[in-house]
């Protein structure tokens, strides 16, 4: 690990902070000197990843659907009432649907389910978030996409669809935001083994889904890792990125650049 305190003195809220790539980047944020609340739905998850960070008071939980506004606003209110601001939103709570459908097995609700919570739920996070950062005149919002949203051909229509639409919101909203001192940026990996990977992946050969997990770019020896995403969510957090907006990073190892079906 690098140095240390990169996000001293910033409030992060977290979305999907109980579980894989959020879970590691709300660690990350609380070692880099951050105060961390993690808004997620799986509230004992949640709140043993609390219990088991020692600086108690670094890191709190609260209860929040993304697709319910009223939900992401309380989450806002809580950040606000417990830490005086909010400096970074990291809207990552998202979910797969079923990977490995077919358009003609796909209906109304499967699109809606998938959509609900990463396009609208992103939109709801960056809303509230927005409401806050306008008037303090800073603040970094963050999204996590994909490498789906910007490749095709090896996951869902809705997912990718969706991911896609978050590259076009993380674009819309640095143009409207930039004026405020608020940068809006998206992290996109590919093939970090959580449970929402492995769940994604469960009809597929045990063999092959790990392979697809730890083999997706081409850098030998490399395996992509929730700490590599949580590293890049800290940089885009930091006013080490004070310059960047409207940035979709890609975490994928060359997979996207090396496939040529992509380009
Ligand atoms: P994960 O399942 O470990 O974490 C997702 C978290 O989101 C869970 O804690 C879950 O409870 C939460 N969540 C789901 N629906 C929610 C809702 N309605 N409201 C609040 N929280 C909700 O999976 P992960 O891989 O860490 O996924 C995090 C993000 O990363 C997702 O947006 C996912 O699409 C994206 N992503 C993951 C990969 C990968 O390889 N794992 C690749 C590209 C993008």
């Amino acid at each position: 690990m690098g140095s240390s305190n990169r996000l001293a003195g910033k409030v992060a809220l977290i979305t999907g902070g109980s579980s894989g790539i959020g879970e590691s980047t709300a660690r990350l944020f609380v070692q880099q000197g951050a105060k961390v609340v993690i808004a997620d739905i799986q509230d004992d998850l949640g709140l043993s990843v609390c219990n088991s960070i020692h600086t108690k008071d670094s890191i709190s939980y609260v209860h929040c659907d993304v697709t319910k506004d009223t939900d992401v606003q309380k989450a806002v209110d809580f950040t606000i009432t417990k830490h005086g601001k909010l400096d970074i939103f990291f809207s990552n709570a998202g979910i797969s649907g079923n990977l490995d459908q077919s358009i003609l097995a796909l209906d109304h609700e499967d699109f809606h389910k998938v959509f609900d919570v990463n396009v609208y739920g992103a939109f709801l996070c960056a809303k509230h978030a927005a409401k806050v950062m306008i008037p303090a005149k800073r603040g970094s919002i963050l999204f996590t996409a994909s490498a789906s949203a910007v490749s095709h051909g090896d996951v869902a229509h809705p997912y990718a669809a969706s991911k896609h639409a978050l590259v076009g919101l993380t674009k819309n909203l640095c143009v409207e935001l930039g004026p405020y001192g608020i940068r809006v940026n998206c992290i996109s990996p590919y093939g970090v083994a959580t449970p929402m990977m492995r769940n994604a992946m469960a009809n597929i050969a045990k063999e092959e889904a790990e392979e697809l997990i730890s083999e997706a770019g081409n850098l030998k020896g490399a395996k992509l890792e929730a700490e590599d995403v949580a590293e890049a969510a800290v940089f885009l957090g930091s006013d080490e990125s004070k310059y960047v907006s409207g940035l979709n990073l890609l975490i994928d190892g060359g997979y996207t650049t090396t496939n040529p079906s992509f380009r």
